[in-house]
């Protein structure tokens, strides 16, 4: 019988956490050998439930399988990969070198664990960035409450039983519930808390871990702008855009937000994607096997209600626009200047809807970036060495592309993460790993310490040995 999603209860969860309480220091001790055997059973069950994945995310919100195996299957197990290669290596401490008041000591960095963690995730990469997170917290040696979305209820079903199937329960385990549940695990003391989501809820997480001083990985959203300068090659560039932003209906972190053209290449811009959106989807991308629907009702009443208000502020419509109420579907739409007031301008869209703003002058488009909150992704089309250094210099963003969309998550050597409003710290690879480990200073004394020369009762030979270490040291 198919398992159905079920809230977990308080007593339930409690008995978990007490669980994990008393278990945390042992997961703590293990060796690399024992958490590289750990990722690679994890890695086994998952791909063992790869079918079960696909047709649960088919059901929540139709991501067709391809889609699930390249973006969060392959990611979770290229993650897996990452971290069975470089574990023993993390792990290893490292000697640091010392200053010369320091003679006779060395010092070198302890890689513990932090110990319990909370690991809350959003929905519109279900396991990917529940899953990707919770390895570098085994790769570090923690135990782990993971809390996935409550909108995505049949994937939520596979992966408690990934993880059941996978760990004890006392090391790591599967809540289930939305707000109320996510409300009451953040009331509970963890080390660490990972949260994945909106920036407004991300507030509210880091108020509950302020009052036991837990540590927070915040990977949140916001407005990601696109950049297409004067010299972009539309025609190559276009098919890169057009992926990035209506994969998974655009419901992505990093998904292009808006697109800033230069105005000589505005034109081009548009035709050439309504023709790679037609490529992509069909003429009508409701009969597409390959388009994703807006998660919920809720989200997708909020879309709709952008693009009603922004076409009345007075955007326009260049492609798209028909919605479907029945299956929360809206189509890939292209809103051309909308003004930069309007709800498509002042919001995180995370849905399938692009505005493209034309520019004259560079300067125009720094300043519109600059005056919004810093973004989580910032791609730059160009073909000038110039204009991409400039963009570049005078702007911040969590991570970018050149040239391309999307794909910098892909890379394990690359840290990902927002910066203040788009997020706090970085995840993936070794930076994922850093992110649930205390990195200890260890400092060994092993000749009489400098220190000692230089003891109260102070004295007039003394003062010069401070004098001489300020002026030499
Ligand atoms: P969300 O913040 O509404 O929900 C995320 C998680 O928090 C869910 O598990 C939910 O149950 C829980 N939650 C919701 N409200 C809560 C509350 N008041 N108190 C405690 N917990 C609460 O986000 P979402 O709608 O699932 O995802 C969309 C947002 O996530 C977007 O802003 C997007 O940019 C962001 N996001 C960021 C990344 C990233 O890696 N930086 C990735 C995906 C999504």
């Amino acid at each position: 019988m198919v398992a159905e999603f079920n809230e977990t209860s308080i007593s339930v969860i409690e008995d978990i956490y007490f669980q994990q309480k008393s278990h945390y220091q042992s997961v703590g001790k293990t060796k690399a050998s024992e958490r590289i055997q750990k990722l690679k059973k994890f890695q086994g069950v998952i791909l063992r439930y790869r079918k079960e994945l696909q047709d649960a995310m088919w059901e929540d919100y139709r991501k067709p399988a391809a889609e699930v195996d390249l973006t969060e299957i392959y990611p979770v197990i290229s993650e897996i990969k990452f971290a069975l290669k470089h574990l023993k290596k993390w792990m290893k401490p490292k000697r640091v070198a010392r200053p010369l008041t320091m003679v006779g000591s060395s010092s070198w960095i302890r890689y513990e664990p932090k110990g319990m963690s909370l690991i809350i995730a959003p929905w519109n990469y279900p396991m990917q960035l529940l899953f990707a997170p919770l390895v570098s917290a085994i790769a570090a040696g923690n135990t782990v409450m993971l809390k996935p979305s409550e909108f995505t209820s049949h994937t939520v079903v596979v992966m408690k039983r990934i993880i059941a199937e996978a760990f004890e329960e006392k090391e790591i385990a599967v809540i289930e519930g939305g707000v109320e549940v996510s409300t009451t695990l953040l009331t509970m003391k963890f080390s660490h808390i990972f949260f994945t989501g909106a920036p407004e809820i991300g507030k509210i997480v880091m108020a509950a871990a302020s009052k036991h001083l837990s540590s927070v990985t915040l990977e949140l959203g916001g407005k990601s702008p696109t950049i297409i300068d004067e010299t972009a090659d539309v025609k190559a560039i276009v098919p890169r855009i057009a992926w990035g932003k209506f994969i998974n209906a655009g419901q992505i972190c990093i998904a292009p937000d808006y697109v800033m053209v230069h105005e000589s290449k505005k034109e081009a811009f548009v035709q050439s994607m309504i023709a790679q959106i037609i490529k992509h989807y069909g003429e009508d991308a409701i009969n597409s096997p390959d388009y994703l629907r807006v998660i919920s009702t809720k989200h997708f009443s909020r879309l709709k209600v952008y693009l009603e208000n922004t076409l009345e502020q007075g955007g326009e419509v260049a492609y798209g626009g028909r919605m479907n109420e029945a299956e929360n579907y809206i189509e890939p739409t292209l809103v051309i200047d909308p003004p930069l007031d309007s709800d498509v301008m002042k919001h995180e869209i995370f849905g399938p809807i692009l505005p493209i703003i034309s520019y004259k002058d560079k300067e125009d488009v720094i300043e519109l970036i600059n005056a919004k909150e810093k973004p989580l992704a910032l791609y730059v089309y160009s073909r000038s060495k110039k204009n991409i250094k400039y963009f570049i210099e005078n702007t911040t963003a969590g991570g970018t592309c050149i040239n391309m969309s999307n794909v910098h998550v892909g890379n394990p050597n690359l840290p990902f993460g927002g910066v203040n409003n788009s997020g706090i710290g970085k995840s993936r690879g070794h930076y994922g790993f850093l992110e649930f480990t205390n990195e200890r200073s260890v400092l060994h004394q092993k000749l009489p310490s400098a220190v000692q020369f230089m003891t109260p009762p102070y004295n007039e030979f003394k003062q010069k040995l401070i004098d001489l270490t300020i002026k030499y040291f």
